[in-house]
């Protein structure tokens, strides 16, 4: 069974997102593997405490969490039906970590790094996609530029046949100790940086770094209704890591075009229709466009400029729970003009005809301007 992530964090429901981060700081750094080595229970505790960490500091998965517990942010559960990407709790394990300790383990992670091992540089990826692929979703081919394993040295950096040399200044430990007065200092070995050893033959074709400039085609599933600016996290489809070291992550950051007729507001669609003054005044039956194509649209005699007419649940997907939002047409009153001799004739006579009753708002509005201004 799984434990509450509120329980695990040790703090209210409700707290906020500073509390939350210094009580996760402040456990993480009392169960961190690199103070507890060998202790199982605390590096259970310390992974218990990440992916606690991860969910309830976004606050789109805290939302999910709260709303459907651990079925809302889970593998396959999460919110995001397309499912193609992950939201576990493991994927930035790192990331989160050196952003909210910085250097505060960096002694330790450089005794560790004997080996140079360091992650790769996580990416983003910026996708246009038509307002129909967003409403509906889809899956898009993308071609991602990022650095890839050296396939010469396989990542190790090292020419053909070639072996690293310790080195010479620290001995291989990468660190040495400077006196200064009565203390002495551990330093990254300025010869080596730190790697504790030496490649005097680097591999020609990435030039020792173990990695070179490549591409990667990925298939992303984008879930029915995404905004412009919804990020899909991609776990490990960023650049390839240093000399073993994990791979980056993927962030496709979804720009959504804009469309003819169609604005979306949230995941209501709207469409404003052109009607003519006849039209409003008599009533007709039009056709209007919807997400699903033409459909019939009776407009009632006496019609207002700027009336919303509403079609339910054929808007756009909600991305999280179910149904969705509205198709709203609403209808635009078009003032006639190029008029003709007889329409103008016409319309002449229609003006003398008319008084106040034609005009529903006419009465109230000028008799509340009498009121304010006399
Ligand atoms: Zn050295
Ligand atoms: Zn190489």
């Amino acid at each position: 069974m799984k434990r509450d992530y509120y329980e695990v964090l040790q703090v209210h429901r409700n707290a906020s997102e500073l509390e939350l981060k210094k009580t996760y700081r402040k456990l993480a750094f009392q169960y961190h593997p690199d103070k507890n080595p060998g202790d199982k229970e605390a590096e259970e505790k310390f992974k218990e405490l990440t992916e606690a960490y991860e969910v309830l500091s976004d606050s789109q998965k805290r939302a999910a969490y709260d709303q459907f517990g651990h079925a809302g942010v889970n593998g396959n559960g999460s919110g995001f039906p397309g499912g193609g990407f992950s939201s576990d709790g493991f994927g930035n394990f790192g990331d989160i970590f050196s952003d909210l300790f910085g250097d505060v383990f960096g002694a330790s992670a450089g005794g560790r790094s004997r080996s140079s091992a360091r992650s790769g540089e996580s990416l983003r990826y910026t996708l246009d996609i038509e307002f129909e692929e967003a409403v509906f979703g889809t899956e898009a081919k993308i071609r991602v530029p990022r650095q890839v394993s050296c396939p010469e040295c396989s990542g190790s950096g090292l020419a053909a046949g070639s072996q690293p040399e310790t080195c010479g200044t620290c001995q291989g430990r990468g660190q040495v100790r400077f006196q200064q007065g009565f203390f002495s200092v551990n330093q990254t070995c300025p010869t080596c940086h730190g790697e504790g050893a030496i490649i005097r033959n680097p591999c020609q074709n990435c030039k020792g770094t173990g990695r070179i400039a490549g591409e990667k085609n990925l298939s992303v599933k984008i879930p029915a209704g995404v905004e412009s600016g919804s990020r899909l996290k991609m776990v490990g489809e960023g650049s390839t890591g240093l000399k073993g070291g994990p791979p980056g992550d993927l962030y496709v950051v979804i720009n959504v075009k804009d469309h003819p007729i169609f604005v979306r507001e949230g995941d209501d669609i709207i469409c404003r229709v052109p009607i003519s003054f006849s039209q409003a005044s008599l009533g007709d039956e039009i056709m209007v466009p919807t997400l699903e194509g033409k459909q019939t649209l009776k407009i009632a005699p006496g019609t207002q400029s700027g009336h919303l007419y509403h079609f339910k649940n054929q808007g756009v997907p909600h991305l999280r729970g179910y149904g969705r939002g509205e198709q709203n047409i609403q209808v635009v009153v078009e003032t006639p003009t190029n008029l003709s001799e007889r329409q103008r004739e016409l319309l002449e006579e229609f003006a003398r005809e008319c008084g106040e009753e034609t005009q529903p708002q006419h009465k109230s509005f000028f008799s509340k301007m009498k009121e304010m201004l006399g």
